[in-house]
């Protein structure tokens, strides 16, 4: 490609006629030839015009050179789309909301946010998720069986049988109500029992209205790990993922229909049940 600094006019003629061809200055000669159209070269034959040079600039390919096709202008967008997509993925809940530290001071390695929505007013939701915090057993498919040794509110600790959940194996685990909000219908524990690479778990549950008949129910964890494992923060998340989401999809089940999910009633029959087959009723 071509351009000139100076238009055509029908007393400069074009280059042997040719419109096509830039037209030649007064005098018949450029006082500048600059060859490139990038950055340097557009900068050049610019300043060079505006003191009253003539300039003729010659491109070969495209103009702006490489900062507006493939350096400066396209790695900044790149960079910018990768930097919302990062904060997407890692929002900053709950680091605000609650105490999502380590008693170091080092910030959470992986955080993590599920919810769904569930066609039963929030009253209602929250009846089972904040008031009857201790009957987790009784819907979740991979807690075998609960109690909670107060009334609900801070200090309570909600013991669990765990079948296995997330990156969690089958065992018994401590949960240590920290706030409990009944007007905002949230609640938010620290878990104890987890395995040696969790130094700590604070999980966050709120209930909010959609309507009259509707509401939103979101789980949300953040976890600090230990050495070597901090770096796989990101499997951790995804598998905690997956099994927060199905008891998302059993709470939803539970409190539409009124009875268990079928993962729960599978699980409450199935081998090593125990004592969990008598927890599986709905009241
Ligand atoms: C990924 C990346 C990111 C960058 N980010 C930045 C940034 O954020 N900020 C910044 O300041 N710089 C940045 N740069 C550097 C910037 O792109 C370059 O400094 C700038 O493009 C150099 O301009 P230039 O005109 O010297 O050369 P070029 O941009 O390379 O332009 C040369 C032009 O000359 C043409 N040409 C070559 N030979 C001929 C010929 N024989 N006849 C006709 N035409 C010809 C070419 O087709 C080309 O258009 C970045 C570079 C890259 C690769």
């Amino acid at each position: 490609m071509t351009t000139a600094s100076t238009p055509a006019t029908p007393d400069r003629p074009s280059v042997a006629g040719d419109p096509s061809r830039p037209p030649l200055p007064p005098g018949g000669a450029w006082h500048l030839l600059v060859i490139g159209g990038g950055t340097a070269g557009i900068v050049g034959a610019k300043a060079a015009a505006s003191l009253g040079a003539s300039v003729l600039l010659v491109e070969r390919h495209r103009i702006g050179g490489d900062c507006l096709w493939t350096g400066c202008v396209p790695s900044k967008a790149l960079l910018a789309a990768a930097s919302r997509a990062a904060s997407a993925e890692r929002p900053s809940f709950p680091d605000r909301e609650w105490p999502g530290r380590s008693a170091a001071g080092d910030p959470p390695d992986m955080q993590m946010r599920a919810e769904i929505m569930v066609g039963v007013p929030a009253e209602q939701a929250w009846a089972l998720v904040g008031e009857r915090f201790g009957d987790i057993g009784m819907w979740a498919a991979p807690i075998t069986r609960s109690t909670l040794d107060a009334a609900p509110g801070p200090g309570a600790v909600r013991t669990c049988h765990v079948r296995g959940f997330g990156p969690v194996p089958a065992g018994v685990v401590h949960e240590r109500l920290l706030t409990f909000d009944v007007a905002g219908r949230s609640l938010s524990y620290e878990a104890d029992g987890l395995p040696g690479f969790i130094a700590r778990a604070v999980n966050r549950w709120s209930v909010t209205a959609q309507g009259e008949g509707a509401c939103t129910v979101r789980a949300q964890a953040t976890l600090t790990l230990r050495g070597p494992m901090r770096p796989l923060g990101w499997l951790v998340r995804s598998r905690l993922r997956a099994s927060a989401t199905a008891v998302l999809d059993e709470l939803r089940h539970h409190l539409e229909t009124g009875t268990p999910h079928p993962r729960k009633l599978a699980a409450a029959a199935g081998p090593g049940a125990g004592s969990a087959t008598g927890n599986a009723t709905v009241r």
